[in-house]
C-alpha cells in the first residue's frame, strides 16, 4: 500500500509512519517530491492490510492509505514466492524440471500420430501433443478430427507411455477433451474466453493456457486467474508469440515479456518456437534460447512428413531434427543443471 503524506505533514511526522511500519515489520520506500511525501509500505500481508490502514488513516500527517491491489492474486508471486511444480501425467514442469512437449499439429490419422509420438518419445519428448479441434483462421482449412482424433491422441500416448495434451476450443468440448486427454490446451484464440476457462478450469486437470496473439503479459496473468478462482492452479503458461509489425517471423516470440511474467508469476511457463517463429529452421534456437532465459519447458510441434502436413507444414520440425535438438537440449539442460525427464510426483 501507498501512504499519501499531506502537503503540511514534516520529518516528524514520516518519521512515525516510517516507525509504525517498521515496528510492525514492513519494509518502507519513501518517495519526496516537490509538494507531498509518499511511503511505500512493503510486505503487507493480505489479512493485515486493512487494520494496517485504519491505523495509519489516523496518524498525524497521513491524508490517504492507497492499496495496491493487483487483479491477479493467486497466480502471483505475492501469493507463493517460489515457482510451481505442475504435473501433466508424470512429466514435471516448473522449478528446474523442464518439460518437453512434442507432437504434430494436427492429429491426421492414427499412423501419422503413433509415427509421430513413438519418434518423439524415442528422442525424450516427456508430453505428446496433438490438435483434434483446430482453431484456424480460414473455415475452409483442416478443422481436425474431433473425437476420433482425441481417442488416436489417447491410443499414440498409451502405446508410448507418453502424457498427452490438446486444445478445446468451445465450452462444451471440455467434458470430451478431459475424458481422452491428461492435459487441456486454451488456445491463444480463446485465451480472454473466460467461459472456457472456468469450465477447463473445473476440470481439475492441468491447463496449458496459451498467451493471446495481442495480449499484454497483465491480460494473460489475469486469464489464469480465471483458471485459479475456480481452485485449479495447475497451470502452465505457454509464452507462443505475439503481434507486431515484423512480418518475417509468423508472430514474435516475446522472451522478454516471459522472463518477465516469470517475476510475477510463480506458475511455470513454457515457450513454443513453432508457432512463434512459424519456420523450421528457427525453432532449435529459439528453443535454446527459451530455455537459456529460464524457460520451464517448450512445446514443439513434429510431423513424420512435415510436406505433407495438413497445417503448419512449414514450422514442423522432422522426427530427426527433433532428435538432434534434444540432444543439444540436454547439452544445456546439463550445462545448466536442469532435469529432463519424467518422474514420480513429488509429495
Ligand atoms: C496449437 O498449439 O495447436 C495452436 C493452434 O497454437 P496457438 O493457439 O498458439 O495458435
Ligand atoms: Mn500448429
Amino acid at each position: 500500500m501507498i501512504i499519501v503524506m499531506s502537503t503540511k505533514a514534516g520529518d516528524t511526522e514520516v518519521q512515525k509512519v516510517v516507525d509504525l511500519l517498521e515496528g510492525r515489520g514492513y519494509g518502507h520506500h519513501i518517495s519526496r517530491g516537490v509538494e507531498r511525501t509518499l511511503i511505500g509500505a512493503i510486505g503487507t500481508p493480505d489479512g493485515e492490510k486493512r487494520t494496517l490502514a485504519e491505523q495509519l488513516m489516523t496518524m498525524q500527517g497521513v491524508e490517504r492509505v492507497v492499496p495496491i491491489v493487483r487483479s491477479y492474486k493467486l497466480v502471483s508471486r505475492e501469493h507463493q514466492e517460489q515457482t510451481s511444480v505442475v504435473y501433466i501425467g508424470s512429466a514435471p514442469f516448473g522449478r528446474g524440471n523442464i518439460g518437453m512437449i512434442a507432437g504434430p499439429c494436427a492429429i491426421e490419422s492414427a499412423e501419422q500420430t503413433v509415427t509421430a509420438a513413438k519418434a518423439v518419445k524415442d528422442a525424450g519428448a516427456t508430453v505428446l501433443r496433438g490438435g483434434a479441434f483446430k482453431p484456424r483462421t480460414s473455415p475452409y482449412d483442416f478443422q481436425g478430427l474431433g473425437e476420433e482424433g482425441l481417442k488416436i491422441l489417447a491410443e499414440a500416448g498409451r502405446q508410448t507411455d507418453l502424457p498427452t495434451v490438446t486444445e478445446a476450443r468451445e465450452a462444451r468440448h471440455i467434458d470430451l477433451v478431459a475424458r481422452y486427454a491428461d492435459a487441456i490446451q486454451i488456445g491463444a484464440r480463446n485465451m480472454q474466453n473466460y467461459d472456457l476457462l472456468q469450465a477447463a478450469g473445473e476440470t481439475g486437470l492441468p491447463i496449458i493456457l496459451k498467451r493471446g496473439l495481442s495480449a499484454t503479459v497483465e491480460e494473460w496473468l489475469k486469464a489464469a486467474e480465471y483458471v485459479a478462482s475456480v481452485g485449479n492452479l495447475n497451470i502452465i503458461l505457454c509464452e507462443r508469440g505475439i503481434r507486431t509489425f515484423e512480418t518475417i517471423t509468423r508472430f514474435t516470440l516475446d522472451l522478454a515479456g516471459m522472463v518477465a511474467a516469470k517475476n510475477e508469476t510463480h506458475l511455470p511457463i513454457i515457450v513454443d518456437p513453432s508457432h512463434s517463429t512459424g519456420h523450421h529452421s528457427l525453432v532449435a534456437p529459439m528453443t535454446l534460447a527459451a530455455l537459456a532465459s529460464g524457460a520451464d519447458g517448450v512445446m514443439i510441434e513434429v510431423h513424420p512428413h512435415p510436406d505433407r502436413a495438413l497445417c503448419d507444414s512449414l514450422q514442423q520440425l522432422t522426427p530427426r531434427n527433433f532428435t538432434r535438438l534434444m540432444d543439444r537440449v540436454r547439452d544445456l539442460s546439463s550445462a545448466m543443471g536442469l532435469q529432463l525427464g519424467n518422474t514420480a510426483r513429488e509429495a
